[in-house]
């Protein structure tokens, strides 16, 4: 787009040739976080390691403009965890409720424990209870052979068909997805292919049956064939009997892949883990913004500075700082003109002058005392988890807060205004997810 765009937060936008003077306050929804990991509430492993701050994290959320917050259901009690937190913020939070590739051992024969696990809520937590992070992970994968265990599995599909049911009589909408799921084999530590590909096939059965549909929150990773198989199977091969369509969320595939993905009608979310290297932001370029989604996946897939998107952020903030000086040196200029305009003035508007200055001087001479400004700064403390303290944010867990880093750094990969991102991301979640009521 050649001409600047101006737009309202209100959604109104309209070009035109100059560039507007209204500063764009960005909006953001994070489709994809995992507030029900027990992280949020302070536990780690098992461990309550910091108060309970959920509320804080929910807060600085909106604080930044990410006002709506898709909670992502993974299991059953990470469902049903989504579903209360959605109650607990009504037009925040929302919620999503399927079972993660990575959840799936439920399926299988040799898995022990009720599928529901909060039926068993306070023995063997721990590890277990978080949302399986976004990394590969280098543990022995579970082979196939050990097969799907038929009758639990109806069991499974029963129980989530009923935990759906229930959720959609409620008059508020908090359930506003099916899913997470799909297929995920760069992890097969957790499930093993053969248990994967039931249970995804068994859901996307479940989804095409509901009457209507729900949109799909899908994860596919390192598994593309096999997961646009089983959509094709389930939805037809246009996917044309996928009523409400979806997002393929965590994107880190190929350019070939995303293009089939958005051939489908499907739409594709990133994070973090998107801009990891030159490739994955190469894929993101040639993202459609019409088929942009925004997530931070947080606790997990945080931008890090060894990521290659890292530079843009970098970029952002070079330019930030330039513009800000540029329009001082504006404002500096009309004064001095209006200085010569009315030399009477001119004592007192010097004595102004100088007033300003001293804080600036001695701003300078504190920072050679203090150590050396980020490159990228921070616009919350952040603290390691042992040394909690409120209103800060936790070293290692990400939160929504950060997800302006998301819509930045896809502004930088396709050379477009944050607020062209915001926009069709904020348009696109709207139109498929409807959490603008
Ligand atoms: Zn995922």
């Amino acid at each position: 787009m050649a001409e600047a765009l101006s737009t309202q937060p209100n959604g109104a936008s309209s070009a035109s040739a100059a560039p507007s003077l209204t500063t764009y306050t960005p909006r953001y929804i994070d489709i994809g976080i995992n507030l029900a990991d027990p992280i949020f509430r302070g536990r780690y492993h098992g461990k309550s390691r910091h108060p309970d701050d959920l509320k804080a994290v929910v807060g600085r959320a909106v604080e930044v403009g990410c006002t709506k917050l898709i909670v992502t259901g993974s299991s059953f009690k990470s469902s049903r965890d989504a579903l209360k937190l959605a109650k607990e913020f009504p037009g925040t939070v929302f919620a999503t409720a399927g079972i993660h590739p990575c959840s799936s051992s439920i399926f299988s024969p040799s898995h022990h424990k009720h599928h529901d696990e909060s039926q068993s809520e306070g023995e063997g937590e721990g590890e277990a209870e978080h949302t399986p992070a976004c990394d590969p992970d280098p543990s022995k994968p579970i082979a196939d052979g050990d097969g799907v265990d038929l009758v639990r599995s109806k069991h499974i599909i029963a129980d989530l068909t009923t935990l759906i049911t229930q959720a959609r009589t409620s008059p508020t909408p908090e359930l506003v997805a099916f899913g997470e799921f799909g297929l995920d084999y760069d992890r097969l530590h957790y499930c093993s292919k053969e248990v994967q590909l039931h249970s995804f096939a068994a859901q996307l059965a479940l989804a095409a049956s509901l009457s209507p549909q729900l949109p799909l929150f899908l994860h596919s990773r390192a598994a593309h064939a096999d997961f646009v198989r089983l959509l094709k199977d389930a939805f037809g091969p246009r996917l044309e009997r996928l009523e409400k369509g979806g997002v393929v969320h965590s994107f880190t595939g190929t350019v070939d892949e995303m293009r089939e993905l958005m051939d489908l009608g499907l739409y594709i979310g990133v994070n973090g883990c998107s801009f990891k290297t030159a490739e994955n932001c190469d894929v993101v370029k040639e993202i459609e913004l019409s088929r942009l989604m925004l997530e931070t996946d947080g606790p997990w897939c945080e931008v890090r500075p060894s990521h290659e998107g890292w530079k843009y952020l970098v970029e952002f903030e070079v330019k930030a700082k330039a513009d800000a000086a540029a329009a001082a040196a504006a404002a500096a200029a009309a004064e001095a003109a209006a200085v010569v305009a009315a030399p009477e003035e001119q004592a007192e508007t010097g004595q102004r002058r100088e007033r300003r200055k001293k804080p600036q001087q001695q701003q300078q001479q504190g920072k050679k005392n203090q150590k050396k400004e980020p490159e990228v700064p921070e616009r919350y403390k952040v603290v390691k988890k042992e040394k909690w303290e409120e209103g800060a944010m936790v070293k290692g867990r990400n939160e929504p807060c950060t997800i302006d880093r998301i819509a930045k750094i896809v502004a930088g990969i396709k050379g477009v205004s944050v607020e062209e991102v915001c926009e069709a991301a904020w348009a696109n979640t709207v139109k498929v997810f409807g959490v603008d009521s």
